[in-house]
Parts: C-alpha cells; structure tokens; sequence
C-alpha cells in the first residue's frame, strides 16, 4: 500500500496568491483533490488530504500542523500544491517541481512528476525540477515534493489554470507522475 498526503496550499484567511479572479488556495484544492480522488480510487494507495475544504480560521492549518498530519500518517510521498505568482505583468510562466535539498526519494519523485507534467499539460511550459528549503519539504519524515503549477500573473497560464477542465486534466497529470514513482 503506497500511503500518499496531498497538501493543497493555503486555505481560510490564506488565499495565496490572488490575480483578478484567480485564487491560488482554491485551484490548488481542486488540482490536489483530482490527483487525490483519482489514486484513493486505486486498491494499491491510501489517500490523505490536509484540506479537504477551504478551511476556516480556527481550523487553519498552519505548515506545522501539515507536516504533522503527514507524520501521523505515516506517509511514504507528500505532494503540496501551489501557484505562482510574480509582479504583476510579468512575463514568468510554466510549471515547476520543488524537493528538499539533496533528498534522492524527493527528486525521483519531483522528476517524475515533472515529466507528466511535460508530457500530458503541453499548455503550461516547463520550468525545471528544482531543490529548495520550504517548511513543508524541509521538515516531512516523507519524501516531499512541492509543486508550482504556473503563475497565476502569467496572461498565459492564468486562463488554463482557472478553468475547471483544465484543472481536473492537472491533477491527474499529477496522479500519473506519482504512479511513476512508485513504479506501478
Ligand atoms: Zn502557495
């Protein structure tokens, strides 16, 4: 049994990043959801999401509280999910894979994720795999991985990222490169 959490970034009183009428913690939670539903419908994976809701305050969920969720849950592969933002009319766009610093387990995994991506969302470019300290890779027992599915500021991402097709289409891109990982 491949034990996977699903982080969808922010929540409640954190919307992330906002550009016009695209939020980032509501389309993380629905990518992350699609990748979620898709493998807990699979008898080989036990599914966990820290939000499954757009959390209210007393029930934020701090990054804390998320890596913690993840060690109770004994996880093998926490997967956070996030949009980018940069100043607005910037020209940053496409989609890029985070793990911590020197962990092989995080980059098989972000490597593979990443190739889905390339492979089955050609409308968002690709960035590149990439190590960095966030909290949530950092301090998981699991290996961890963050992705960054585009900028929400990009005129070219926003539009694919905002829409519901596209973010099911994301989420199971998501879901393959995972199936990738654990070799199944
Ligand atoms: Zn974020």
């Amino acid at each position: 049994m491949h034990r996977v959490v699903f982080d969808p970034g922010h929540g409640g009183v954190d919307p992330g990043a906002v550009s016009g009428a695209a939020i980032e913690k509501d389309i993380s939670l629905v990518i992350a959801l699609a990748a979620a539903d898709l493998l807990a419908a699979r008898d080989d994976f036990y599914i966990e999401v820290t939000r499954e809701t757009d959390i209210n305050l007393n029930l934020e969920l701090g990054l804390e509280e998320r890596v913690d969720f993840s060690d109770r849950q004994n996880a093998d592969l926490f997967v956070s999910v996030h949009c980018n933002a940069m100043a607005p009319g910037s020209p940053a766009n496409g989609f890029e894979v985070f793990h911590y610093y020197g962990s092989q387990a995080g980059n098989q995994a972000a490597s593979d994720v990443f190739k889905a991506l390339e492979g089955k969302v050609p409308e968002i470019a690709p960035r590149s795999v990439k190590e960095a300290g966030f909290y949530v890779i950092k301090n998981t027992q699991a290996p961890a991985i963050l992705v960054e599915c585009g900028f929400l500021t990009s005129d070219h991402d926003r539009p694919n990222l905002e829409s519901p097709g596209f973010q099911q289409k994301y989420g199971k891109a998501i879901a393959a490169g995972i199936l990738q990982y654990f070799g199944v």
